[in-house]
């Protein structure tokens, strides 16, 4: 019998405990949600944004990559509207002086102390800094809100560089940021965060087509790494909540423990963005379609997800409590995080059965072939029962232990996180066996 995830205080404690997510600044008492991502969450961010890369660029022919900086000219953000439209409705309790995003309360009154309210006024959520030493102005410049706008702008530079042809896209991976008036969730909703973004630009009016195929794609590709399709669900927006931008927006939600909530976003964007830019920027932004002779301004469509809200729908997927025997056939309850293996920070873990040469040798040996290709991690410490459910909760695939046997016979155990099988496998045949269950392009587990 196995339990999914309920609470997320279940999962802030064991990714504290393993080395997953930490409280920023702790040792000052803590920085209102902002998180640090320890050994295994840098690990599995890394294996996040490689898979996002591979599947929509490296396996692809007509999507290609870009990194832009942070920073950019403030037209950017008059041409794209945020300066005008990003912002959130807010309210303040004139009694507690707490505040509230107007859209996310559902009185009249202070959600917590039932105080009288302010009325709405809206509060632009772009981070505001100064780029040199004066702060005034002409200096100022926006923290991006997202990625997607540095793509537009480099929209001719990408196009004519590369040779690409309609339809096409350009993608990224960066940080963006976000003066959110409620955060919170753990990693879900914070300030600072990661965006992967792809702008695919097509043929004016071939939207319907294209929108449906990235939201079809999108969910494929949550499911190809194993997320439960069971807690996977599309909601397109009503036209009172679509952005400025959109002419259609289709949300991936996912169960999360607090419930369901927006995963990512797929925006059918039609020609706003580089008309936009077309208009404030004075530069020309058309494509010459070589088989018609003509300019068009392309349309758009936008998956858009969160990389850190990804690894809370990965971890919170792959928590499971569950009972199984022992060695000595005893039933045990463990906490296991099954991690699909592509995404799982470490890979093998190797242990040698006791603290004792030439077991720890051979282990070490072993470890230094497996290390060249994924992570790995070794441990002496403590009963070997002990030593797997540490590498249970914290999503290790294989554990490879080395006995008193393998010095005769030359072959290992190798055990498996989610099955508990325990194949024999002899110490020369061992890395075709992990590169076989690791590759990249194996087929996704049916989730438990
Ligand atoms: P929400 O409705 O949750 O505020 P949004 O609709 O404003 O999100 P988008 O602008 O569509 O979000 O952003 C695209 C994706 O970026 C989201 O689907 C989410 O995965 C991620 N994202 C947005 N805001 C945050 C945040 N504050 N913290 C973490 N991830 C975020």
């Amino acid at each position: 019998m196995s339990d999914n995830l309920k609470s997320m205080d279940k999962l802030v404690s064991l990714c504290k405990r393993r080395g997953y997510v930490y409280p920023n600044s702790e040792i000052y008492g803590g920085f209102a949600s902002t998180w640090d991502y320890g050994p295994l969450g840098a690990e599995l961010l890394i294996n996040i944004r490689q898979a996002w890369w591979r599947d929509t660029i490296t396996a692809r022919d007509d999507v290609v990559g870009l990194n832009s900086a942070i920073l950019s000219h403030p037209g950017v953000w008059q041409a794209s509207g945020h300066l005008e439209h990003f912002s959130d409705p807010l309210v303040d309790c004139k009694q507690c002086k707490r505040r509230f995003r107007a859209d996310q309360i559902d009185r009249d009154a202070c959600p917590e102390c039932d105080g009288e309210l302010t009325d709405v006024r809206q509060f632009n959520t772009m981070f505001k800094t100064f780029v040199g030493p004066v702060e005034d102005d002409a200096s100022a410049a926006y923290l991006r809100p997202e990625t997607a706008q540095a793509i537009f702008a480099n929209f001719r530079n990408v196009q004519q560089s590369s040779r690409m042809k309609l339809p096409f896209g350009i993608a990224q991976i960066g940080k963006a940021f976000r003066n959110e008036i409620t955060t919170g969730n753990f990693i879900f909703r914070t300030r600072e965060f990661e965006m992967m973004e792809m702008e695919y630009f097509i043929p004016p009016g071939e939207d319907e087509k294209w929108f449906k195929y990235w939201i079809s794609e999108r969910i494929s590709w949550y499911r190809r790494y194993g997320l439960n399709s069971d807690k996977l669900h599309l909601r397109a927006h009503d036209k009172a909540e679509l952005a400025h931008y959109s002419r259609g927006t289709t949300d991936i939600e996912y169960d999360y423990p607090f419930g369901r909530s927006e995963l990512e976003g797929v925006a059918n964007r039609g020609d706003y963005d580089l008309g936009r830019h077309q208009e404030v920027s004075g530069r020309d932004l058309t494509y010459f379609d070589d088989a018609t002779g003509q300019h068009v301004l392309p349309w758009v469509v936008e998956p858009s997800v969160g990389v850190d809200r990804c690894a809370l729908a990965f971890l919170t997927d792959a928590y499971h409590e569950e009972e199984v025997p022992s060695a000595s056939g005893k039933m045990q309850r463990r906490t296991v995080l099954r991690l699909d293996p592509r995404l799982a920070p470490v890979k093998v873990a190797f242990f040698p059965l006791i603290k004792r040469e030439p077991l720890q040798a051979l282990a070490k040996e072993l470890q230094d072939l497996a290390r060249s290709e994924w992570l790995t991690y070794y441990d002496e410490t403590g009963a070997i029962g002990r030593r797997y459910r540490r590498q249970d909760e914290a999503g290790t695939p294989y554990c490879v232990t080395v006995d008193f046997d393998s010095l005769e016979d030359g072959a290992v155990t190798v055990r498996d996180r989610d099955t508990l099988v325990q194949d024999r496998i002899s110490t020369a045949e061992l890395m075709d066996y992990l590169r076989e269950k690791l590759a990249w392009s194996r087929e996704a587990k049916t989730p438990a």
